[in-house]
């Protein structure tokens, strides 16, 4: 009997399925579509790229010729424009129908841009936002011509796009809501190692502004950003990087449960519909560690997300249903910066919980550590990476660690003594 495993999405996550389905089992037809017009690339060394530091070739993973030798049907140029569940078929922009038996929906999501928040000229020429290859291009070849950047969003992407304009030699500004960068995990002690890592590649961070809305010369081509307080910002290049929306507009309409942090989830990455599975950054899935859904949007993470999807899929096929022997995702993300002279890693949810510790070690080392019920949940490193893995590890045990917090903080942490304090509830 024929078998079909259909994937959307050709990002880490849908890929990394498309390669476990194929290992798993050697004779189902696997499908893979996407809208983009290039195979699998690292989205994580775009930004190299997009500096003008690394040509094209080192960025693809997967050359076309990688599917064929797998016999995994890679439809390029292809966005799925809806589903039918009952009959088990999607359908795509060009009409054409696509069968399954096992479908996995791996699709990201799309820069917000400004016009959503109703800033004048959101969308002008010459404004940026950055997710793929093709920006990365575009990026890189404006910034190469530009002499003044305009920055929105001080977050992980933004920070990628202020580091494209340090590289680029463009005298930037990085206009950021608040008192520092990213102030949702760091405070304004950690953040200042970042603030001077900026301003020594000519990017100069301004607080407590933000975009009402950019200006645009006769050709619609931008020329600077004002902020709420009425102060311009001159940029003939401007990055903004908001916040994504999660690709689900072909799921409408079908009884796929999904909200606006993407698709429901369980922690075998499978949606409420039984043929259905979702990976990536696209999930809203059961986070095993904090007992609660969550999402993660890192490379990492999204590539396990898939292989735990791929074998999930082939194993409910071969079962009929759904398997007793599931695979589980259980995994503490991490995100590291690279732009700096100094390491920067954030790991697990350093933006939530219910109690919070941090140490300055010295100018350009901080550690931040987020406690949620006692136990820790995440964190930022700056400049000393080294007690990563037993933070990680602390974190898979689900430790109840929160009165110990001095322990957690000091540079070298001693792992023994924490075992005799909060000894190791799970791993
Ligand atoms: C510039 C940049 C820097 C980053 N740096 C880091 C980093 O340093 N460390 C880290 O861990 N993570 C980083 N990330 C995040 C990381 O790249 C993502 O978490 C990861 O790529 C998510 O993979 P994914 O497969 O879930 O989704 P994606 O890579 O977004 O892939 C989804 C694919 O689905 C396609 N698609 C969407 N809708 C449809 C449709 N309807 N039909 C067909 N195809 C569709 C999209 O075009 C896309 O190709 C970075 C991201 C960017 C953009």
């Amino acid at each position: 009997m024929s078998r079909s495993h259909v994937i959307i999405g050709d990002g880490i996550a849908g890929s990394s399925a498309a390669q476990t389905i194929r290992e798993a089992d050697p004779d189902t037809d696997i499908t893979v579509i996407t809208d983009e017009g290039e195979a699998l690339y690292n989205r994580i060394l775009i930004k190299e790229f997009a500096k003008g530091k690394l040509p094209e070739a080192p960025i693809s993973i997967h050359e076309p010729g990688w599917y064929e030798e797998r016999d995994i049907d890679l439809e390029l140029d292809t966005h799925v424009t809806d589903v039918d569940t009952e009959a088990n078929v999607l359908h795509s922009h060009s009409g054409d129908e696509y069968e399954y038996d096992k479908l996995l929906v791996a699709t990201g999501g799309t820069p917000n841009s400004l016009a959503g928040y109703g800033i004048e000229n959101a969308d002008a020429e010459g404004i940026h936002h950055f997710w793929t290859f093709q920006d990365a291009r575009a990026i890189r070849e404006h910034a190469d011509e530009a002499d003044k950047g305009v920055i929105v969003g001080a977050g992980l992407l933004g920070i990628d796009l202020a580091a494209i304009c340090g590289a680029q030699g463009l005298d930037a500004h990085y206009l950021m809501r608040g008192e520092c960068w990213w102030r949702y995990a760091l405070d304004p002690e950690g953040a200042e190692v970042l603030h001077d890592a900026m301003r020594e590649k000519g990017v100069t961070p301004v607080f407590d502004s933000g975009v009402d809305r950019f200006e645009v010369d006769d050709d619609g081509h931008v020329i600077a950003a004002v902020d709420p307080d009425g102060e311009r910002f001159e940029g003939d290049f401007a990055g903004v990087a908001i916040g994504l929306d999660f690709n689900t507009e072909f799921l409408r309409g079908i009884p796929v449960e999904t909200n606006d942090n993407g698709i429901v989830t369980d922690e075998y990455m499978r949606t409420n519909d039984e043929d259905i599975y979702a990976a990536g950054d696209i999930t809203w899935f059961y986070d095993t560690i904090l007992d609660e859904h969550n999402q993660n949007g890192a490379w990492g993470s999204a590539k396990e997300q898939g292989s735990t999807a791929g074998t999930n899929m082939v194993r409910d096929l071969e079962h009929g249903g759904r398997t007793d022997e599931p695979e589980e995702f259980r995994w503490v993300s991490s995100y590291s910066i690279t732009h700096f002279e100094f390491p920067f890693l954030s790991f697990g949810h350093p933006t939530e919980g219910d109690q919070e510790a941090s140490r300055k070690y010295s100018d350009t080392e901080w550690r931040k550590l987020a406690l949620k019920d006692g136990r820790i949940i995440g964190g930022v490193l700056i400049g000393d990476l080294s007690q990563q893995s037993k933070l990680k590890k602390l974190i898979r045990e689900e430790r109840v660690v929160g009165d110990h917090v001095d322990k957690l903080l000091a540079a070298d942490i001693d792992m023994d003594e924490l075992e005799t304090l909060a000894p190791a509830a799970a791993e």
